[in-house]
């Protein structure tokens, strides 16, 4: 099969032969039809902080749709012909957290593509436990924006009640920030989505399509302060300024990754009572609520998509790396 191979000291993606990986008895084949470049790829790429445990050569990949073709001789429903997602995070379904169904932070959290080999790869392979049927009506493409999008319900879950009308601002234009925002203005908030300058012409506007408020940075000022915020920048100046446009008693849900240190001045939080809440990956019910929302607004959601093939794949993350598209989806 071909695969996208990333190696430790290669600049560039390798399209390399390999062979289709074997099965366990309680594990599917799946032929890969899309699969999402994601920031996290885009980290391991360039040997970010935080990433250092991304452990090359690796096929990375976690946003995964495609066909099952095969299946492991103890599975007894056969799932071959079915459209499916993979799961991004491989919990192990025993520790703590996963017996209280907090499955993003098992103990032993694996991601494929990014601890073993995903999904950039005409093949991959998963246990029956992580896939999901993908509903009738909604193709490849889109589903594997299930992973961006149960990571979007997943933060606005964390965030508690979102009333009708409340003020929402979500720093950060990038594929989360833009979903989250999606969910909020669909449980009826009012939304605001930042970004610098040089976003307002691209992911800003199209935003503003979807029926958000596009906010510069530097440039804007905000009408009313907010009461609630997402930071999906991950940028430290970012959090600082987030909280100068948070009410009194407002909260903060972190969603971004942070490659430096962020300094906070506790007093602040203190004083106002703002709670910080954190965001990590989606929980398996996630991707349900996920796949309801990409199929509600397919059409839309079409337009925002930008379609490469599997030898393409270095322009991909070229155009992902330098901002120039808003979501990179390799078509295999
Ligand atoms: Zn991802
Ligand atoms: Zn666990």
């Amino acid at each position: 099969m071909l695969a996208a191979v990333k190696t430790e000291n290669s600049k560039e993606i390798l399209l390399e032969d390999k062979p289709i990986p074997e099965l366990e008895e309680d594990e599917l084949l799946i032929k890969v039809q899309a699969c999402g470049i994601c920031g996290s790829d885009l980290h391991a790429f360039v040997h970010s902080r935080g990433y250092e445990f991304v452990d090359k050569p690796i096929i990375l990949g976690h946003e995964i749709a495609g066909e099952v073709v095969g299946s492991g001789e103890g599975l007894q429903d056969s799932f071959i012909g079915k459209g499916v997602i993979v799961e991004s995070m491989h919990y192990c379904g025993r520790c703590e957290n996963c017996n209280s169904g907090r499955f993003s932070i098992c103990e032993t959290n694996k991601v494929i593509g990014l601890h073993f080999n995903g999904g950039m790869s005409e093949y991959v392979k998963t246990k029956r436990k992580y896939v999901k049927e993908i509903p009738d009506g909604l193709p490849a493409t889109l589903a594997s924006l299930s992973e961006p999008m149960a990571v979007a319900v997943h933060a606005v879950e964390k965030a508690g009640e979102i009333k009708e009308n409340q003020l929402i601002l979500v720093q950060g234009p990038g594929i989360i920030g833009f979903f989250i925002g999606l969910v909020c203005l669909a449980k009826g908030a009012r939304v605001i989505l930042s970004g610098l300058e040089k976003d307002y012409s691209t992911r800003l506007s199209k935003a503003e399509e979807f029926g958000m408020i596009p906010h510069r940075t530097n440039v804007d000022v905000l009408p009313e302060k907010v009461d609630l915020l997402f930071e999906c920048s991950g940028s430290p100046a970012a959090v600082t300024e987030g909280f100068k446009q948070l009410k009194k008693g407002g909260k903060a849900v972190f969603v971004a990754l942070y490659e430096q240190t962020v300094e906070l001045f506790l007093t602040d939080l203190v004083r106002n009572e703002w709670p910080i809440i954190t965001s990590y990956g989606c929980n398996p019910s996630d991707y349900e609520t996920a796949l309801e929302v990409l199929k509600r607004n397919q059409h839309e959601l079409q337009e925002i998509i930008s379609y490469y093939p599997l030898g393409q794949i270095n322009e991909a993350f070229k155009d992902s790396l330098s901002q120039s598209v808003l979501k990179a989806v390799l078509e295999i």
